[in-house]
């Protein structure tokens, strides 16, 4: 219905033609209007009205005529930008058809830049001026620091006054004042050309061999792009970048964790003589309808972006880089669930784009289609230049004399004492953000809880309130439980992060201790400059979440200590092994990246564990065997198919009754071979005061899992408040 509806011959509509739009709105079906004055093309994106209202549209095909005609409005106007072009409508329509996502939200998905439909014209933007503000005020001040912050950005009036939450004559004051400078400007302008014939770094035979790969041939092909952190994988993907731009398409590179890129954007300059168009929740609204603009009139010669990047309008998209492609932020978790990494091989595959899959660590997933010869595989091998990967041991937690309370071994402790000494830099990684994951009553036993969520609050002293992890919901730490009521019996248990920062700092009264974890500074900006400060050596030793475990060079580091090796290996996830696995390299892959070795030690309860093993001994290609092996006994992904139903309610008796109804009634699942488990409740089985029931499907590889899925749940009723959502290839099972 939506691929290829009755097409004209030309793809072009006549005044008074029957068309049919696909809205932005949630109806489940094109609606007919008449081609405005002057036609239009299929692709067109159109004003429609609908009801009372304008809304956004898109000319998806032919209208179906089955309308009372004297009823069916006029397309009110054809938008300034490009058709959509048939390549993205087919890229839409089945990416949709793979999430089982209604077109309606693949096209907001698609349009995600405010303002396309007002016409082009010039508009006043504000930005840093050279004044001095008389007076200075608390509203004042926070304009300021929003200029501040976004460094050169500018905005519009609204945006600066929104963003820094005061009226837009706070605003006037300070242009007034010559502090804040207005301009006026064209609303879109084009990006500065880059110039892929400028020269790159000399390559190293690895890397120059691994450039010939990816640059060979014509159209589509995926290279996975295998090497450890520091072997120069930007810098061979770049070329693939200029090898694309020199002919004069478009290259696009996805990164997870955007706000921390400002080193690739820099690189990026580097290399190309000007910086690429941005996309991510940090880009103002203004520039992201620039960049939507931009890349749909070919003026934004290269992306670099969050996952949703795959959907803006490319007029000729050549390259897409999945940086980091194992990364679990790639896989979008509410609204539509998609995985950027498997769109990105669809979207490329219909525009005869090449793919590049870059890792220290690939997902079992790319892995196993390199092996089936789906995928090309390059690998590189040594670490750029001097640096070579860390030595890896395991400290026995089971003989180590360690106090109730204290986490860092006696072993772990020496090791950062002696690099102390030296003037090198130790990171000790713990997964787990705050000061305590549990605050418990020892009076009653009782363990502070969400009341919203079936979750423990997690205690943040510095924040000084509690929070739960799920729902975001905090409120004050309590000095009585809110159980028994008895007085300072509240004990926090186990360490987060800033409980680790305590001890480090008992242990080392000298040294400079400082905590990376993302709630612990206000804005993105002030993280990165921290982390900055911190890779020219502003602290001795860094204790940090994941956070850290993301592409950062910190050239002082030689040793690495994990606080609980184990922490992952407990999930009842199918990819906790693999997901260990991979934090465990990169984490250790942040030592020793400059001249001087390094060392990482993982702090373990059970150091026979295969995974710790094969962690340890690095025996890459030995893992990702054995963890095949097993998935393909088991039938599951890569090797089989599943899918996650989550139902969810204010009332638990009716969840459970829906879930029961769909587990009876499984023809259409059948009918494929797929089965259904469960229905049982979550394993977080209340979110918002919601409870949540799940299903789980699963399906062998190749099956129409997607219509069998559709077929199954369609005649579902879901009354009141009941929510039914599907995850193709669940990645977590929460
Ligand atoms: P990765 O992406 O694999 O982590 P990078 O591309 O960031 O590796 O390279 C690691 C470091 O080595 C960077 O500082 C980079 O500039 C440098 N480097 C990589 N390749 C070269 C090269 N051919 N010549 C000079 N420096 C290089
Ligand atoms: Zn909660």
């Amino acid at each position: 219905m939506w691929c290829g509806a009755g097409r004209v011959s030309d793809g072009f509509f006549h005044e008074g033609d029957l068309v049919g739009v696909l809205t932005t709105q949630p109806l489940d079906r094109l609606l007919d209007y008449k081609a405005p004055e002057g036609g239009c093309q299929i692709g067109a994106y159109v004003e429609v009205p609908l009801g009372p209202r304008k809304v956004l549209g898109v000319v998806w095909g032919d209208g179906r005529g089955d309308w009372d005609i004297s009823k069916v409005r006029s397309v009110i106007r054809v938008l300034d930008a490009p058709p959509m072009r048939a390549e993205m409508q087919e890229f839409l329509a089945k990416a949709g058809a793979y999430t089982l996502t209604p077109m309606t939200a693949m096209l907001r998905l698609a349009t995600r830049a405010p303002g396309l439909s007002d016409p082009p014209s010039m508009r006043k933007i504000y930005r840093y001026g050279t004044g001095q503000v008389d007076r200075m005020t608390p509203a004042r001040q926070k304009v300021l620091a929003v200029l501040e912050e976004y460094g050169g950005l500018a905005f519009t009036l609204k945006e600066l006054a929104e963003q820094a939450g005061v009226g837009t004559s706070v605003v006037k004051g300070l242009v007034s004042q010559g502090a804040v400078r207005e301009e006026d400007s064209p609303r879109d302008l084009p990006f500065p050309r880059l110039d892929p014939g400028l020269p790159g770094k000399a390559l190293n035979a690895d890397q120059a061999a691994a450039v010939e790969t990816l640059n060979t041939g014509e159209g589509y092909a995926t290279t996975l792009l295998k090497g450890v952190t520091g072997s120069g994988k930007t810098e061979v993907y770049l070329e693939a970048v200029a090898a694309c731009l020199k002919q004069g398409r478009q290259a696009l590179v996805l990164l997870p964790e955007i706000a921390l890129t400002s080193e690739f954007l820099t690189r990026v300059e580097a290399r190309f003589g000007a910086r690429p168009a941005e996309w991510h929740s940090g880009v103002t609204m203004t520039e992201r309808r620039r960049v939507w603009k931009m890349v749909g009139q070919g003026e934004a010669q290269f992306v670099v972006g969050a996952r949703s990047a795959l959907f803006l309008p490319y007029r000729d998209l050549g390259l897409i880089v999945v940086d980091e492609e194992h990364d679990t932020s790639y896989k979008q978790e509410d609204g539509v669930l998609y995985n950027a990494r498997d769109m990105a091989v669809l979207r490329a595959s219909l525009c005869g784009a090449k793919v590049v899959l870059a890792s220290a660590t690939p997902s079992l997933e790319s892995w196993a289609n390199a092996e089936a010869g789906k995928y090309r595989r390059v690998e590189l091998k040594t670490r750029f230049g001097s640096a070579v990967m860390p030595d890896m041991r395991a400290i026995d937690m089971r003989v180590e004399d360690l106090p109730g309370g204290r986490w860092v071994s006696p072993t772990l402790q020496g090791e950062i004492a002696a690099r102390i000494e030296r003037g090198e830099q130790s990171l000790i990684f713990l997964n787990r953000r705050g000061y305590a994951p549990v605050t418990l009553c020892r009076a009653c036993g009782n363990q502070i809880g969400c009341d919203h969520c079936d979750a423990r609050m997690v205690e943040h002293r510095f924040l000084k309130r509690l929070m739960c992890h799920q729902c975001g919901e905090t409120k004050p730490i309590p000095t009585t439980c809110p159980s028994c009521e008895a007085e300072d019996r509240l004990a926090p248990i186990g360490p987060g992060v800033e409980r680790m920062g305590e001890e480090v700092s008992a242990l080392f009264p000298d040294a400079r201790v400082a905590v990376l974890s993302s709630d612990l500074y206000g804005t993105a900006r002030q993280l990165k400059a921290q982390i900055e400060a911190i890779a020219d050596g502003a602290a001795d030793v860094i204790i940090g979440t994941q956070l850290v475990a993301k592409g950062h060079n910190f050239p002082l580091l030689t040793l690495v200590g994990v606080i609980d090796a184990d922490l992952g290996l407990q999930g009842s996830d199918l990819r906790a092994a693999e997901r260990t696995f991979q934090l465990m390299r990169q984490v250790a892959g942040r030592a020793g990246r400059a001249e001087k070795p390094g060392l990482a030690l993982l702090q373990t309860f059970q150091p026979e564990h295969p995974v710790i093993r094969a962690i340890l001994s690095g025996d890459e290609e030995g893992f990702w065997r054995a963890e095949a092996a097993e998935r393909e006994e088991a039938g599951v992904p890569p090797f089989g198919r599943m899918a996650g139903i989550v139902l969810s309610g204010p009332e638990v008796g009716a969840v459970f009754d829906l879930g029961n109804h769909l587990a009876r009634n499984d023809a259409p699942l059948r009918r494929v071979g797929a089965q259904v488990f469960g229905p049982a409740p979550a394993p977080i089985a209340r979110i918002r005061g919601r409870h949540r029931v799940r299903l789980l499907v699963k399906a062998p590889k190749g099956v129409a899992l997607q219509q069998a899925l559709a077929d199954w749940t369609r005649p579902l009723k879901l009354k009141g408040d009941l929510r039914l959502s599907i995850d193709i290839d669940p990645q977590t099972f929460f």
